[in-house]
């Protein structure tokens, strides 16, 4: 974990389950830390630009309202990725709360696994994005295999 580069200790950990990805992805000052602390570890630059940080001063000065708690996703996305053999990601755009649909697939966003019902964790610890946390299904699919 980059808590450490960032200055925050391992405590810093709850952070992710309290506010999730906005931790990492938001315009505030811990996103800023982590990214700081991810271009050093990598070595590559402008990371800031994978973050709402472009945008700041647009939104809630405190980010209420902003970001969702909760993981949601297009299963669509993920079945292109995996059809096209290409990364699974979470785009950005699908941790704003204002954003209810994919603007690729036009398609409602989901935060429950179609296998289990299970709602995601943002930074999953054990499985790869795309994947259910709690039953290991691939979250690709929408209710129909
Ligand atoms: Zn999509
Ligand atoms: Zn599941």
């Amino acid at each position: 974990m980059v808590n450490p580069e960032a200055g925050f200790g391992v405590a810093r950990n709850s952070l992710f389950s309290k506010y999730g990805l906005s931790v990492l992805n938001s315009y505030r000052n811990h996103a800023k830390k982590y990214g700081e602390a991810l271009s050093r570890l990598t070595g590559m630059k402008g990371l800031e630009q994978h973050t709402m940080m472009p945008f700041r001063g647009l939104f809630d000065s405190m980010g209420k309202g902003v970001f969702r708690q909760e993981k949601h996703w297009c299963p669509e996305c993920y079945l292109d990725a995996m059809r096209q053999s290409t990364l699974v990601y979470d785009p950005l755009v699908f941790s704003l709360m204002e954003v209810k649909s994919c603007p690729v697939h036009q398609l409602a966003l989901v935060s429950q696994c179609p296998d289990c019902g299970a709602t995601q964790q943002a930074l999953p610890s054990s499985r790869k994005i795309g994947w259910c946390t709690r039953c290991g299904g691939f979250l690709g699919y929408m209710g129909v295999k």
